[in-house]
């Protein structure tokens, strides 16, 4: 920074506090520099992304109208995130024990958080065996931020409500401790965001950011499988919060000892807390699974009914949950009392792996739309966005390897596709699995879940070997 750009910015700094009152000036453009001025734009540092974005909401046009006081220009303002205003500004609050808004804001840091599903509480959580000991770990966590308990990592197979619990946590520790910031990412979005922040020359900013939550909140913890760089970055983020006393929660389908292509450091450091598995649910947790969800559809079923999808899906609570949404759904259009003969009819008409020795296409979908985090609809859909068209050629992938329909019938199955484009996605995957282990996990994993074998692949046959 130049003397003059000094001078420049103490003098729009001077004016700004005019116009938008010395608190708010404090709390959000005390620790800004002005890097760089041209005839067209003036460049200003800030210490993170949420401070830029705040600034670029709320105070852009006070910035050009200032500066236009200053120079006599009309300039267009840009904003960069400046690693050395970022550690200046904790320093000075570490000195002074200050907790400004601005590295704690009430809301979280929106932005680069995922979006949460309200319907994921502790309340709505049904304990059982299978999940009790996960289910209490992380309400135990949201409650005494007991650093006996961090990191939390809960880990277990697809659709068994490891999701529902980080959102839970999520939702009880903001409820608890509304002035910190909290942090929830699925891993893929961690990754994505990393690599362009790689790309773009921002890496400074994406570290200020993840290191100045106060908890971060992890999911689907195997998408780090074999991304060598990620997962570095992903340990120097681990290090520096867990240095400072920050909680971790994370979720994967594997122990960490099975994630494959994981680090050493990597599966030492997710370890080193509490591991917490989670296993398919019992006979009873299922049925009282059931009768909740039923109840909150306000559609509550006989008791037949609720113990047949209680025996017919049993290690799944999404697709047990997919199996009672179908019911009533079909039985919404019939006019008579449900029973379990009806349920039983409404069931057979999809082919499950019990009524008819193979998996069913939907099944695909929905296990494969879970594992993703999508819905069976954007599956099937026809966008064509990076982050569907991977999963989508995953489902057609498993599909035409290991089920019998025709490459025919499972492009109709995918909103009408023709078979060349079954044949094409099929034949991505198989090519961008052997270079991505991450991917050859998934496939593994799903096959797993669905109890598929492939086809072709004999040697295909050993289980998923990292769920334990
Ligand atoms: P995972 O992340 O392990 O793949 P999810 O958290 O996405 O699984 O759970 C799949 C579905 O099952 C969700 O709709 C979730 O609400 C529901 N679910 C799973 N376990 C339970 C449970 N114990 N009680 C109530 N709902 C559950
Ligand atoms: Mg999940």
């Amino acid at each position: 920074m130049t003397t003059a750009c000094v001078s420049i910015w103490d003098a729009v700094q001077n004016h700004i506090v005019k116009k938008i009152g010395m608190k708010r000036h404090n709390l959000w453009m005390k620790h800004t520099v002005l890097k760089s001025i041209d005839d067209t734009t003036a460049l200003i540092g800030v210490p993170n992304l949420f401070i830029q974005a705040w600034l670029e909401k709320k105070f852009r046009d006070d910035l050009r109208d200032s500066l236009k006081q200053v120079v006599g220009k009309d300039l267009a303002v840009k904003f960069v995130v400046d690693g050395a205003l970022f550690r200046q500004m904790r320093e000075l609050q570490d000195r002074e024990g200050v907790t400004t808004l601005i590295s704690r804001p009430k809301a979280p840091l929106l932005a680069e958080s995922c979006a949460l599903n309200p319907r994921y509480t502790f309340k709505r959580f049904i304990v059982g065996p299978s999940n009790q000991f996960a289910c209490e770990m992380a309400l135990k966590l949201a409650q005494s931020k007991s650093r006996d308990l961090n990191p939390l990592y809960i880990y277990g197979s697809i659709g068994l409500g490891k999701t529902h619990l980080l959102h839970a946590f999520v939702a009880e520790y903001k409820r608890l401790h509304p002035d910190e910031v909290v942090t929830y990412v699925t891993c893929e979005h961690f990754v994505n965001q990393f690599v362009t922040a790689v790309q773009t020359g921002r890496t400074e900013g994406f570290r200020s950011n993840y290191r100045s939550t106060d908890v971060l909140v992890v999911d689907d913890i195997q998408w780090l499988s074999g991304k060598k760089a990620s997962q570095q970055e992903f340990l120097h983020t681990f290090n520096a919060l867990t240095s400072r006393d920050r909680l971790i929660v994370a979720a994967g389908d594997p122990y960490p000892r099975n994630i494959s292509g994981a680090a050493d450091a990597l599966v030492d450091r997710l370890a080193s807390g509490i591991t917490a598995r989670i296993d398919p649910p019992d006979y009873a947790t299922r049925l009282a699974i059931v009768h909740a969800r039923a109840a909150e559809l306000k559609r509550p079923v006989p008791e037949g009914v609720a113990r047949l999808l209680a025996e017919r899906f049993a290690s799944n609570v999404r697709e047990l949950e997919g199996g009672l949404l179908k019911i009533l759904a079909f039985h919404s259009l019939l006019d008579k009392p449900l029973n379990e003969h009806m349920a039983a009819d409404i069931l057979r008409t999809e082919r499950t792996p019990a009524a008819a020795g193979r998996t069913s296409l939907e099944n695909i979908v929905r296990t494969v739309a879970a594992h993703y985090n999508l819905t069976a609809e954007e599956i099937k859909s026809n966008r064509k966005t990076r982050s569907l068209c991977l999963p989508r050629h995953v489902a057609m992938h498993l599909a035409k390897t290991c089920t019998r329909y025709s490459l025919k019938e499972i492009g109709a199955h995918f909103g009408g596709r023709s078979h060349a484009s079954v044949l094409q996605a099929s034949r991505a995957i198989e090519g961008k699995s052997s270079a991505d282990p991450s991917l050859a996990e998934a496939l593994r994993t799903l096959k797993g879940s669905l109890g598929l074998v492939a086809n072709r692949e004999a040697r295909d046959l050993r289980p998923a070997a990292a769920i334990t």
